[in-house]
C-alpha cells in the first residue's frame, strides 16, 4: 500500500514495524476487546476448552477486529486515517512545528 501525500511525498506501507503507522482502536470498541480477551481466551484456556496455540490466534483476531490503520507523513505531518466507512481521511497539522513522528513507538528514536 502507498499513499501519495498532498505534499508530494509517498507514504509507503510495505513492511512491518513502521514508525509512521499506527493501529487505531475506537474507545467505543476497546471494552469489547478487553472482555473478549477475558471471556473468549483467558477463561477458555484456563478451563482447558481452548489450546494455547489457538489462543494466540484468537487473541490477535479479537484485538485486530475493530482496529483501523493510520499513517503520518514525516515530511508535512499530515495524518491519514482509515474511516469507519472504509474511506481514507486526511488531517492537516495546525502548525509547522507539529510533531511529524507522532505515531512512532515510545522506544523509537
Ligand atoms: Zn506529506
Amino acid at each position: 500500500m502507498r499513499i501519495d501525500c498532498h505534499c508530494g511525498k509517498i507514504i509507503s506501507d510495505t513492511t512491518d514495524h513502521l514508525a509512521h503507522k499506527a493501529h487505531l482502536t475506537p474507545d467505543q470498541d476497546i471494552y469489547e476487546v478487553w472482555d473478549g480477551i477475558d471471556d473468549e481466551v483467558i477463561d477458555r484456556v484456563a478451563s482447558g476448552e481452548l489450546a494455547v496455540g489457538d489462543a494466540y490466534m484468537k487473541s490477535r483476531h479479537i484485538i485486530n477486529s475493530p482496529t483501523r490503520s493510520m499513517w503520518q507523513c514525516f515530511e508535512c505531518g499530515r495524518l491519514y486515517i482509515d474511516g469507519p466507512d472504509g474511506e481514507l481521511y486526511c488531517f492537516v497539522p495546525e502548525h509547522e512545528e507539529t510533531e511529524k513522528r507522532i505515531l512512532r513507538s515510545h522506544i523509537s528514536k
